[in-house]
């Protein structure tokens, strides 16, 4: 008898009948002989509903208490599915984060998950249970709850897999598959059969929004072997395990994009040693996540430094910026809004020279110009207009050969 976890999003259980389908799923995983751990997300939009709401009460609502309200959200969708499941007579429990022993640093809004004490989960499953677990949250030691980040389920069943050891995790969805590219916007879009841990952390970090990036390193550090696949559709999905063991051969496996990016630039900045550290930690310490970085040298011996940041983050950014001009030392600041961000990603990458040159090549021909590059071992990312993004992605995909 094997263990599965089951992972089901927002959509996959964003109406009753969905959670009587989704029951159905949980249902034959057991009557194919498993034990089943199931893990959800909060229904449809209903997390998002719950921001607007207290968006409405206060433009800054205290973080504690975010988490708080965010958390009733997947509450809402553990009890419902276990109703359904008793329905249809198998012998289910719901588990909030802290029943299921999920501890977490003491952080709200984006909270990492320490460890997991199983035990729990293990009696119910011995007394031949379908365990339901709340996604997204956890407690920390003094009893406070917290939540993991937005899309954060996706962390928990991974890490709840990890925990039990158990035999697969399965994350199903409202798409079938990790594809080459984004299916919505780019048609020739292909799915995937297999990819590598590492491949998928790019995705997942350069903005394919199919899993949670932190699921994703928790499946590679605990080799828990992970399927992306369908709610609705029963089909194969993708796996995503240690090597690629398919279309190994392909240099570029998929592309990735994301819109609303700007580009910082700060004109004339004193050339110390210790400029970049103090502009940098600056930035920090304010919580501003910085993305590509580049500087260069001026003849008269100051520096131009330009970086890139969400769009969301430029007001904050210049405002930290201005307020520390003094110790910065630099002459002036500039930003450019409407830039995106395209990226390549391809384990095969780092044994072929020349996949770089061949992306430049490409945009080249397509009359669109690079406002910024940065390299890994298995991707090239390039800033581009965002008028030019899907151009961009759609010839990168067609040079690479990605589609059908
Ligand atoms: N309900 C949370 C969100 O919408 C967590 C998740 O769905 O993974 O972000
Ligand atoms: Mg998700």
């Amino acid at each position: 008898m094997g263990l599965i976890v089951q992972k089901f999003g927002g959509t996959s259980v964003g109406s009753p009948e969905r959670i009587l389908n989704v029951a159905a799923c949980v249902k034959e995983e057991t009557e194919r002989g498993n034990n089943v751990v199931v893990v959800v997300s909060a229904m449809g939009k209903s997390t998002d509903h719950l921001v607007s709401l207290a968006k409405e009460i206060s433009a800054q609502p205290n973080k504690r208490e975010m988490d708080m309200l965010l958390s009733t959200g997947e509450q809402v969708t553990i009890s419902l599915l276990s109703m359904a499941l008793n329905q249809q007579g198998l012998n289910a429990v719901s588990f909030t984060g802290w029943q299921a022993g999920i501890v977490t640093e003491p952080v709200h809004g984006n909270a990492r998950i320490s460890n997991i004490n199983t035990e729990a989960i293990q009696t119910q499953i011995a007394a031949g249970k379908v365990v339901i677990v709340a996604g997204f949250q956890g407690i920390t030691e003094d009893g406070e709850i917290t939540t993991l980040g937005r899309g954060g389920s996706d962390t928990t069943a991974v890490a709840l897999a990890a925990a039990l050891k158990a035999d697969k995790c399965d994350i199903y969805t409202d798409v079938t598959g990790v594809f080459t590219t984004d299916p919505r916007y780019v048609k020739a879009a292909r799915k995937l059969l297999s990819i590598s841990y590492d491949e998928m952390l790019e995705l997942a970090n350069l903005g394919a929004g199919v899993l949670h990036p932190r699921a994703v390193e928790f499946a590679k550090n605990y080799q828990v072997r992970l399927e992306v696949r369908s709610s609705m559709e029963k089909t194969e999905g993708t796996i995503i395990e240690g090597e690629a063991t398919m279309e190994q051969n392909l240099v570029v496996r998929g592309v990735a994009f994301e819109d609303e990016i700007t580009r910082v630039t700060v004109l004339g900045l004193t050339n110390s040693l210790t400029s970049l550290s103090t502009i940098f930690t600056t930035l920090a310490e304010n919580h501003l996540n910085v993305d590509i970085i580049i500087q260069s040298t001026t003849e008269g011996g100051t520096a131009n430094l330009s970086f890139s940041i969400h769009t969301n983050d430029l007001l904050e950014t210049l405002k930290v910026l201005e307020d520390n001009k003094e110790v910065l030392g630099y002459d002036q600041l500039d930003a450019e809004n409407k830039l995106a961000k395209v990226s390549i990603v391809g384990s095969g990458m780092v044994s072929n020279p020349g996949v770089a040159a061949k992306m430049f090549e490409i945009l080249a021909a397509n009359n669109i110009q690079i406002k910024m590059v940065s390299t890994s071992e298995i991707k090239v990312s390039a800033v581009v207009e965002e008028k030019h993004m899907l151009g961009a992605v759609e010839a990168l995909h067609a040079a690479f050969e990605l589609g059908e």
